[in-house]
């Protein structure tokens, strides 16, 4: 068998078209745009890119974007205070504090602070416990664009088995709960597990979000499983790497994403539909998730 690839930037171009008409429509009836604040603290070269990449794909939108460039430097209050102010802004629906922060940031303390309501990353405690309560909110984007690569999928995935490699607090613990939510099986491992290739072996979705290159090799891909790599290694050309092993995978699995141009893309665009979510809950139009 060879797999499919599940293509993220052709869907994500697609959801992001179909966002563009959405935001039109509601300037057309008189609505401000959606706004998005963007916080980068210090000068992390990766973690500009993904900032402008968020700043284009709102301009293609018609999203209004708003960065903050911080120095590093920056002690914890002030921080704070700029997200209390972007808190009262009325025209930030979403406000987004790119990781990472300086080492003497309290990260918890500074997502706490974000109301949930503008928590377009979804990663507030409120939003992930509404997530675990099985009444989602504002979801965690990059588990909110693997689900949506699932469905685009169109194979029907309630009551089948995924494992998920990676149990941190933004991508692999929102995931296992995203799937729990789908009436899928959830087995997660994480650096303690000590039969991880036994589970993954099993999975007919197995979702990899560690950032090991060559983690999972093609060999323990079932046959014709569903396999999605979130994880993301910059070589030393800056060519990324996911953590299971392409090639060999492709020809075992029924669908594969590839690194780049599978997840990442669906990341951002479920940062843009979250967004419009909030926005649409401020602005009091009905939303109708994508
Ligand atoms: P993290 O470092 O916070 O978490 C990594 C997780 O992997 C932890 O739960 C850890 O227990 C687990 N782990 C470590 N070694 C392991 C091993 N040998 N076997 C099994 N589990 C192991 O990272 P994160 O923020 O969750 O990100 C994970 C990866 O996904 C990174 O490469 C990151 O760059 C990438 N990422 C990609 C996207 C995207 O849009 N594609 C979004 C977020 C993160």
């Amino acid at each position: 068998m060879t797999a499919q690839i599940l293509d993220g930037n052709a869907l994500a171009k697609r959801i992001r078209q179909r966002l563009q008409g959405v935001v039109a429509e509601w300037k057309n009836q008189g609505f401000r745009p959606p706004g998005l604040a963007v916080i980068l603290v210090g000068d992390d070269p990766a973690s500009a890119v993904y900032v402008k990449g968020k700043r284009r794909d709102c301009e293609e939108v018609g999203v209004y974007s708003k960065a903050l460039h911080l120095d590093a430097a920056i002690d914890q209050a002030e921080l704070e205070a700029h997200i209390d102010d972007l808190n009262a802004d009325p025209n930030i629906d979403g406000i987004l504090v790119q990781s990472p922060l300086s080492p003497h940031h309290d990260e918890d303390r500074i997502i706490d602070r974000i109301l949930p309501n503008k928590d377009v990353d979804g990663f507030h405690a409120y939003n992930i416990g509404c997530l675990a309560l099985r009444r989602p909110t504002l979801r965690s984007c990059t588990p909110m664009g693997v689900m949506q690569m699932l469905d685009h999928i169109g194979t029907q995935y309630k009551g089948s088995h995924a494992t998920i490699i990676g149990a941190s607090n933004h991508v692999g613990r929102p995931m296992s709960l995203e799937l729990l939510l789908a009436g899928v099986t959830v087995t997660t491992a994480h650096k303690f597990t000590t039969n991880t290739e036994e589970m993954a072996r099993q999975a007919d979705i197995l979702i990899s979000a560690v950032g090991k290159p060559g983690l999972v090799p093609g060999d323990w891909i079932k046959e014709g499983a569903t396999v999605i790599d979130v994880g993301i290694t910059r070589g030393d050309n800056n060519n990324l790497f996911g953590d299971v092993e392409f090639e060999a995978a492709k020809e075992r699995a029924a669908w594969i994403t590839p690194v780049p141009g599978g997840v990442g893309p669906m990341t951002r665009v479920a940062l843009l539909q979250n967004t419009m979510q909030a926005a649409a809950s401020h602005l009091g139009i009905s939303w109708k998730a994508l």
